[in-house]
């Protein structure tokens, strides 16, 4: 399946300038880009974009638990530990496979629809995930959320590696909840698995302030004796969720290992846990990715909005405009969020690399003025995932003009309407 792109701006691979031309996607990569021969483009299907449209990487929600699209709207307003024992951890304990695939389909819906191309999912029944994610067609890492010490969700999480082996668009990550909610003996066994499977880690840390003084008065440890404790800092690839509570030193002395942050700015705000020191963690070289964080803490998995809302938050909180640019978060909402979960050659535009791209629809008043060395900074400024007018994850369309090609849209929004209905009832049943 070829498509060939006829004058169209793409990005380039450092997010620096757009390029404009002509683009080909053939055997789900970008096999060339400016000029495409008469030739190289036979039997494509041909898009115009007569200069009007821009072709992006891809978005990476670096942080979601996409089922939680059943959940979203309870226990509004209140803070994180009140918000999952009393509202959230209740409701989780009805969700049924089934729950879980059809919230998954809806959270995919939202997610191609306004450019987002893979996701990093930690929840159970991870299985349904993945099937999800495989028949609509988009990338996602999966992890088991392991709370308390649980042997079976551990093999569980083990046991998906395996299932879902030789397939080009899952990873597999093992997922420790949190220092708080899981042993420390038992969270080092989990990294110690990932290690011995060549595993990634995906896990929660330092979201609420309230955690640093758990790992002091609890296990007489500061942030980076934990990390060092628990093994994390030698997994092959670990992403830690929030960091809201990271110090700038303490990030300077993970730079350099396995970690990712993962900053999720709207549900931190929401949750009212903090604003992470993205500029610190940036300045050292530390890898950062953006997430969504589930839809229950968000409201939304638009991962366009967390990078407008990065870019801006980090330079009112520091009073310096230069920090946070339009290419850093660029790249943070795309390739290195890719990166974290073991996907090679995602997250640019260019030959040979995944086509892994959003479609945005430049013939708007807010984009008149852009330029080839301006186009990152209207995007990130002026628009919005409302200029989203195609997907494409590894050369096939998930998501056009409206329309979800490899999902029944109506059939889904009804059948999960029920389903949110039934759950709530249950789970006041068993309150
Ligand atoms: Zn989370």
């Amino acid at each position: 399946m070829k498509t060939l792109f006829r004058d169209v701006f793409y990005l380039d691979g450092f997010m620096a300038r757009a390029g404009r031309g002509d683009l080909l996607v053939d055997g789900g990569v970008i096999k060339s880009l400016g000029s495409v021969s008469e030739g190289d483009a036979e039997g494509a299907e041909v898009v115009h974009c007569g200069g009007t449209k821009a072709l992006i990487p891809g978005f990476v929600n670096g942080h979601t638990h996409a089922a939680m699209t059943l959940l979203r709207g309870l226990g509004e307003e209140k803070p994180l530990k009140q918000w999952l024992e009393e509202r959230i951890w209740p409701v989780e304990a009805c969700l049924s496979p089934e729950d879980i695939a059809l919230g998954t389909a809806s959270a995919i819906l939202e997610m191609v629809k306004t450019g987002t191309t893979c996701f990093a999912d930690m929840y159970f029944e991870m299985e349904e995930v993945g099937k999800k994610a495989l028949e609509a067609g988009v990338r996602c890492g999966l992890s088991r959320g392991i709370i308390g010490e649980n042997e079976a969700s551990l093999s569980e999480g083990l046991r998906l590696a395996d299932r879902f082996d030789g397939e080009d668009l899952v990873t597999v990550q093992l997922g420790p909840h949190a220092p708080y909610t899981v042993p420390l003996g038992f969270y080092r066994e989990v990294v110690g698995a990932a290690r011995d499977r060549g595993m990634g880690v995906h896990t929660h840390f330092l979201e609420a302030s309230w955690e640093r003084t758990h790992l002091e008065e609890n296990l007489g440890l500061d942030p980076v004796s934990f990390l060092e404790k628990s093994g994390i800092l030698d997994a092959p690839s670990a992403i830690l969720a929030h960091c809201v509570w990271l110090g700038a030193r303490e990030a300077r002395k993970i730079t350099g290992s396995s970690v990712t942050i993962a900053h999720n700015p709207s549900s931190n705000l929401k949750l009212g846990s903090g604003i992470a020191p993205v500029p610190d963690f940036l300045a050292g070289g530390l890898p950062v990715a953006l997430g969504t964080d589930g839809a229950a803490s968000n409201n939304r998995l638009d991962v366009w909005e967390e990078m407008r809302l990065a870019a801006l938050l980090n330079k009112g909180v520091r009073l310096d405009p230069t920090c946070c640019t339009a290419r850093e978060v660029l790249r943070m909402a795309t390739f290195d969020g890719a990166k974290a979960l073991g996907f090679q050659r995602c997250g640019r535009i260019l030959e040979g690399w995944n086509a892994d791209v959003v479609l945005v629809d430049l013939d708007q008043p807010h984009y008149v003025g852009h330029e080839p060395a301006t186009l990152a900074q209207f995007l990130v400024y002026a628009g919005s995932s409302a200029d989203v007018c195609g997907t494409m994850v590894a050369g096939k369309w998930v998501y056009r003009n409206g329309e979800y090609p490899t999902l029944d849209a109506s059939g889904i929004g009804e059948k999960v309407r029920r389903a949110r209905t039934d759950l709530c009832l249950r789970a006041q049943g068993r309150g």
